[in-house]
């Protein structure tokens, strides 16, 4: 760092003392295990996954169709592309969900307190097509599933659908130039374009702290709530819980907003930390209906863009959203008036960091829960988590923060959990323990996929993903991916969700109306992209390097799939740019087609 002494007098922070703190923190968390030291809710833990949504007893007889495009996953991903294509007059589609309606990631996370991170206005797609207006500034989970109800009728994605259903094995046919889908109902569709829009968070996981299995009380993850238990619903009042004792591991974004409405019920609740949140200040406030209504056509838009021009360090005239997402971002660059230099933009952090701190000191009374509610991390190195009423719950009488400094939870025993040689008796265990995350496509959606000549796309992406902006790959014809590996990703995913179901519709409906059988990459083409996604994440590797694990950066090992599976460094912007190029360029030059 230069000028050390001047930079500590200007802005009150020791720049150094805080990036050496970082380290001692990010080393104290540094496990060999990585990412082994969580596990799928499967084989022994298949019973977590069971959908506390939809009946167990529901049976159907296998079904044989013939589809112009299957779609996996009925989450934003899914329904967007569905919509797309429904615009372009596209008819045989057949959409295929795990949950009994469409909604992903907000049909399972129905937890007490969920809602969107996100500004509603640019999250919740499509509003402007669907008439729909989010009733607060950071939507209810309900609401948001709701509104991808209302997608799913007003574009027909009803009809043919195949809920409760889980796609599992694809194999193209080179004869017959189409895909075979088998489900585990049975199913056989005869497809001629796939879309896997699995999600993102669709694979929940679970530490691999010893003794799981043999807690004797109910255990569930957080994507799975088991309201028959806690009774209430995700507005809270879980008159279940008023007599228990209450374990919740994880303080991640979920934790923190599923920890308030816990701590308002339960008799007592024992939070177990392993790393504190960055917890900012909300702002959530009702819709203002009139200025909602006053909203010019394509308003929507602009403002998904403005957002993300301005969370990418592009200063705009206006900020739009101006909220705890881009003020980080807004006091450096309106008075800098240019794009922030990286060394800006990590000190512009650090000192957000140092807000957040503050933030802890002026709520939590108790002076070491508020010490071990600090976080000592770069801002980015985890999602930012913003409440207005996280860190007030240690302020209770029956909240207890149990901080494991950094260590975890050491055991599970059929009564409790136990930290630091103690055991804290408990009637259940709530697991805010998050999802497998970029680590591999094909562990993530569950599908054994087979393209040209058989080739295992598992086998062909082992080390890492090889596509073309993130969404094809050659040998796998007109197969799709949404995913942000190798994609530029706005924070709000729904922006790149957008794009890309935009760029696949187009694709999809320039094949089916010129009578072009197959499209894929052309190898060079491939090979270039991946080049470029490799070259241009140097500098995130090198940021991710620094930080405290997580499922950002592999829980800090750097295996050779981190270089291939990130984000593309070149940013949303440029890459939403390039889709647009080559919706622009009728898709000549990049792909290959088959007649
Ligand atoms: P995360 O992966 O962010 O958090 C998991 C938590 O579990 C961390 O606090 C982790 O600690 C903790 N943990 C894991 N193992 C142990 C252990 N052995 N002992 C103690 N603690 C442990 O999962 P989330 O579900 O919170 O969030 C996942 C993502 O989902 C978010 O990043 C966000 O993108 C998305 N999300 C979005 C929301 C929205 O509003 N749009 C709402 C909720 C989630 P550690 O930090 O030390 O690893």
């Amino acid at each position: 760092m230069t000028g050390e002494g001047s930079e500590k007098d200007r802005t009150g922070l020791d720049y150094e003392a805080l990036s050496r703190r970082y380290a001692e923190e990010r080393t104290k968390r540094l496990r060999p295990d990585a990412v082994r030291q969580y596990q799928a809710l499967e084989g022994e833990f298949a019973g977590f996954d069971a959908d506390p949504n939809a009946s167990q007893n529901f049976r159907r007889d296998p079904v044989e169709r013939e589809a112009d495009v299957l779609v996996i996953g009925g989450g934003y991903g899914g329904l967007l592309t569905a919509a797309q294509l429904r615009k372009r007059g596209v008819d045989g589609i057949v959409m295929v969900e795990k949950g009994s309606d469409f909604g992903g990631t907000w049909y399972w996370n129905r937890y007490p307190g969920v809602r969107c991170d996100v500004e509603s206005y640019i999250y919740v797609p499509l509003l402007e097509e669907t008439g729909f207006v989010p009733s607060e500034r950071y939507a209810k989970g309900a609401e948001i599933q709701q509104q991808c109800r209302l997608i799913a009728e007003k574009f027909d994605l009803y009809r043919g659908a195949l809920f409760q259903t889980i796609a599992q094995r694809l194999t193209w046919s080179d004869a017959d130039r189409r895909w075979l889908a088998t489900t585990d109902r049975g199913d056989r569709i005869s497809a001629r374009f796939v879309v896997a829009a699995t999600g993102l968070y669709s694979s929940p996981k679970l530490p691999g702290i010893p003794g799981i299995e043999a807690f004797e009380g109910p255990s569930f993850h957080t994507s799975r709530w088991d309201y028959d238990f806690t009774g209430g619903s995700a507005d809270g009042d879980l008159a279940g819980l008023h007599d228990k004792t209450v374990g919740i591991i994880g303080t991640g974004s979920t934790g923190i907003q599923c920890v308030p409405p816990v701590a308002r019920s339960a008799k007592h609740l024992y939070l177990f930390q392993r790393t504190p949140a960055s917890v900012d200040v909300r702002g959530n406030r009702p819709t203002d209906v009139e200025w909602f209504r006053s909203q010019q056509p394509g308003w929507q838009h602009e403002r998904m863009l403005n957002f993300t021009q301005w969370t990418s360090g592009l200063p705009q005239a206006v900020d739009m959203v101006a909220d705890s997402m881009t003020d980080l971002f807004r006091e450096k660059s309106l008075a800098a008036g240019v794009e922030m230099s990286p060394e800006e933009r990590e000190r512009a952090e650090i000192a957000k960091m140092e807000r957040v701190r503050q933030r802890v000191d002026a709520i939590v009374k108790d002076r070491q829960t508020a010490e071990a509610l600090k976080p000592y991390f770069h801002y980015f190195c985890k999602r930012p988590g913003f409440s207005d009423n996280y860190l007030q719950v240690f302020n209770r009488s029956n909240v207890t923060l149990v901080d494991t400094a950094g260590k975890g939870v050491e055991e599970v025993t059929p009564k409790g959990l136990v930290v630091a040689g103690r055991e804290y008796d408990l009637d259940c265990i709530i697991y805010a323990t998050g999802f497998d995350f970029m680590t591999s496509f094909t562990r993530e959606s569950g599908l054994s996929i087979e393209g040209r000549g058989g080739r295992s796309l598992e086998e062909k992406w082992s080390n890492g993903a090889h596509t073309l902006y993130g969404m094809q790959t050659r040998d796998f014809p007109n197969f799709f991916v949404l995913s942000i590996v190798q994609a530029g990703t706005s924070i709000n995913y729904l922006h790149t969700a957008d794009a890309q179901s935009r760029y696949m519709a187009e694709l999809i409906d320039h094949c089916l109306r010129n009578e072009l059988a197959t499209v894929e990459p052309t190898q060079e083409a491939e090979d270039e992209w991946v080049e470029q996604c490799v070259a241009l994440s140097a500098d995130r590797l090198a940021f991710f390097e620094k930080c405290t694990p997580s499922y950002f950066n592999f829980e800090g090992a750097r295996p050779r799939a981190f270089e291939l599976n990130s984000p593309y460094g070149g940013g949303p912007l440029a890459y939403f740019g390039a889709l647009e190029e080559e919706i622009h360029r009728r898709f000549a030059g990049s792909l290959e087609f088959g007649g």
